[in-house]
């Protein structure tokens, strides 16, 4: 476990800044060992991470948060790049299944109370994984849409008790050009969706195709939500 002082954010961020993403990982490995973790959904951004971190030699453990409402594309799409990297990428499950959901809160809950469903599908499943972390790597970048104009390369994110977990962007400041073009330079495979006019994927009922500026646009189309709440219900004080 890190003893890493809160009050050192401001001077790490800075350090952190000028160092390449394969560094940062470097450093997050070197920093926080086993408590380190790569949090992906398999978007191209995760899986330069994994690959950054797999080529360097840092073993630092992933995990994604299986909604049970994923594409079946998406499936595929993890074990491809699992069996490609030789890595494994821990499902990380809801208390509830899908039927049991459905069972105490009412059929197809995304259509009527999405804050509710993420909640319950994603957001409690980060917040129990985050007991086991004190770094929660993530693919944030700036360029993705308005709302994340202004994410942070290293924050304090917050566990469902309020204590501190560090977090790290280490492409917030990468372009979805540059993501792209490394994927192309190492050969490594994409979500088929991708080719589909799917520019971000989350679960199939809330993601549809989008064009435009805003690459998260296709995402809960017909409510005002932006985001699932995993990098805004766990923000802290200090840019999380
Ligand atoms: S993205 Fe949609 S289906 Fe997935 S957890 Fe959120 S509301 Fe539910």
């Amino acid at each position: 476990m890190s003893n890493l002082d809160p009050a050192r954010l401001p001077e790490l961020d800075e350090q952190l800044t000028k160092l390449a993403p394969v560094d940062r990982l470097r450093w997050a490995f070197e920093t926080f060992g086993d408590r380190a973790g790569i949090g992906t959904s398999f978007q191209p951004a995760g899986v330069v991470i994994l690959h950054l971190a797999k080529s360097a030699g840092l073993p630092i453990r992933a995990f994604t948060l299986d909604t049970g409402l994923l594409f079946p594309e998406t499936l595929a799409f993890k074990a491809q790049l699992e069996a490609k990297l030789g890595i494994q990428v821990e499902s990380v499950l809801p208390a509830l299944t899908v039927k049991e959901q459905a069972a105490a809160h009412g059929a197809e809950l995304w259509k009527r109370d999405p804050e509710k469903c993420c909640e319950i599908r994603k957001v409690d499943s980060l917040g129990k994984k985050l007991f086991e972390l004190d770094l929660w790597i993530a693919g944030m970048r700036r360029d993705q849409s308005n709302e994340r104009s202004s994410t942070p390369l290293l924050s304090l994110a917050a566990r469902p008790d309020n204590s501190d977990v560090w977090k790290l962007n280490p492409l917030v400041d990468w372009s979805r050009e540059q993501v792209w073009a490394y994927l192309k330079e190492h050969d490594l495979p994409h979500n088929v969706l991708h080719d589909r006019g799917y520019r971000s994927i989350g679960c199939w009922p809330c993601t549809q195709p989008t064009s435009g500026a805003d690459e998260r646009g296709g995402r809960w189309p017909g409510f005002e939500k932006k985001e699932c709440g995993l990098h805004t219900r766990t923000k802290k004080g200090l840019g999380g």
